[in-house]
């Protein structure tokens, strides 16, 4: 079975990726397990910076590397906190921070300019310089409350409402999640191209 490496230090999303990929004939090793340090995230889109960290994990590790880069999009503020959603409050990431300082950004806005988005871009490299790297991306429509709901997750899932169920992304069960969402998406696409890019055989 082939074995690729997960290049993302961040837990809840490890949970996720993996749980997703738990039925792909391939051993998911993520990247800590192989020693691959954290690497600056010096790009200024999601997809360069998912490029970075998985270019790192490939090079360090001599496996094929899958990355993912996301983060939260608001409209009222500009796209905000978007690339830099896991240190908007500050470094070292505090989810909590993060929902207080988005919630005050917001603060007395109607419900009808609370429209936001989950963003995510998963890459995967064959090997640290593969030209033709696949690329997949998903986003998750959605609303940010005025308080948060729900604790299941990570990151800005209790601000964030999905119209369609009426549930926040923190009330609901992760296999609800890790169907609909940004990260669900693209990676139900990386899979159709990872099926046809000869990488499984
Ligand atoms: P990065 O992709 O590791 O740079 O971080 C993305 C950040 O976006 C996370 O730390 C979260 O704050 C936020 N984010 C991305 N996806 C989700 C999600 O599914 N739920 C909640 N927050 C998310």
């Amino acid at each position: 079975m082939k074995t690729l490496v997960l290049a993302s230090g961040n837990a809840g999303k490890l949970v996720e990726l993996r749980a997703m990929l738990a039925d792909l004939p391939l051993t998911i090793v993520p990247q800590r397990e192989l020693s691959v340090d954290d690497v600056p995230e010096t790009g200024t889109t999601f997809v360069e910076n998912a490029l970075i960290k998985a270019r790192h994990a490939a090079k360090v590790t001599g496996l094929p590397a899958l990355a993912d880069d996301s983060g939260l999009i608001v409209d009222a503020l500009g796209g905000a906190p978007g690339l830099y959603s896991a240190r908007y409050a500050g470094s070292p990431t505090d989810d909590a921070a993060n929902n207080v300082k988005l919630l005050q950004a917001l603060d007395g806005l109607p419900e009808a300019r609370r429209g936001a988005r989950f963003y995510a871009v998963i890459v995967l490299l064959r090997h640290a310089d593969d030209p033709q790297p696949l690329i997949a991306e998903g986003s998750w429509e959605g609303r940010i409350l005025e308080a948060p709901r729900g604790h299941n997750g990570f990151g800005y899932n209790p601000v964030f409402l999905d119209p369609a169920h009426g549930l926040t992304a923190a009330e609901m069960p992760s296999e609800q999640k890790n169907r609909i969402s940004h990260r669900a998406l693209a990676l139900q696409t990386l899979r159709d191209r990872l099926a046809l890019s000869g990488l499984l055989a």
